[in-house]
């Protein structure tokens, strides 16, 4: 068994409110640099960079996870992770049809940009991915598990696009088991009696190359692959 440090939140040159510089080579770049093991890319409600991502994080001996920051209906954000583009590509299609009926506009929200694993432009996203699906987050946890995937709510702590500054209180019917903390979490609000019995992980949310801090969290595995991150995800505990 070995410790591997892992972040499973970070936002690409794709999402509107990401740096032109998070392109999927800088961004596997520094997560190597920053002695990651494991990492997961989470665009807003896209995975269109996830094959580049991936592609890119071979050349560092890093482990990728494709994933999505998805924004449900009741505008609560959920990090949703898939072992593999070929389960990840189809819930993107899937979300894309429960996007807003609008295209991006670049000049307010951003560029939404498509690129490969060597910094090549491959074109923008014309769909506004800044908006909220119209997915519930009673929804979410069994929708992302029938496409094969695990979901948690992001960010629970924060006073904006949470669990518990939107909906109020953590709801065990929702369906999750993990939950999402910022870093600047108050170990306080951990003791909340409604998130008893939840376990939490810790994601960065970078989205400029310098938000991409040192490693918070590890996770001891048997061995390296997305299927021992998985079965982790789902029984086991942070340590560190
Ligand atoms: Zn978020
Ligand atoms: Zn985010």
């Amino acid at each position: 068994m070995k410790d591997y440090r892992f972040d499973f939140h970070l936002h690409s040159c794709l999402s509107p409110c990401g740096s032109e510089d998070m392109t999927p080579a800088n961004i596997t770049a520094m997560c190597a640099l920053a002695g990651y093991d494991i990492i997961a890319l989470t665009d807003h409600n896209t995975v269109g960079n996830c094959a580049a991502f991936c592609e890119a994080a071979k050349q560092w001996d890093l482990l990728a996870l494709p994933g999505m920051e998805l924004t449900c209906v009741e505008e609560v954000h959920v990090v949703c992770l898939f072992p593999d583009l070929e389960h990840a590509i189809p819930f993107g299609d899937y979300v894309r049809r429960h996007l807003p009926p609008m295209d991006n506009d670049p000049r307010f929200f951003g560029p939404q940009l498509l690129m490969d694993s060597r910094d090549q432009l491959l074109g923008e996203e014309t769909a506004m991915l800044a908006g909220a699906t119209d997915i519930g987050i009673y929804e979410v946890a069994a929708l992302v598990r029938d496409y094969g995937g695990l979901a948690y709510p992001a960010h629970i702590d924060r006073d904006s696009f949470s669990v518990l500054s939107n909906l109020g209180l953590w709801d065990s019917e929702m369906g999750f088991s993990l939950a999402e903390i910022s870093s600047r979490c108050p170990p306080e609000l951990l003791q909340r009696p409604d998130l008893a019995g939840l376990r939490f992980v810790t994601g960065c949310d970078a989205h400029y190359l310098d938000q991409i801090s040192d490693p918070k969290q590890s996770m001891n595995l048997s061995e390296k692959s997305i299927n021992a991150v998985f079965h982790w995800l789902i029984n086991s505990q942070s340590s560190g």
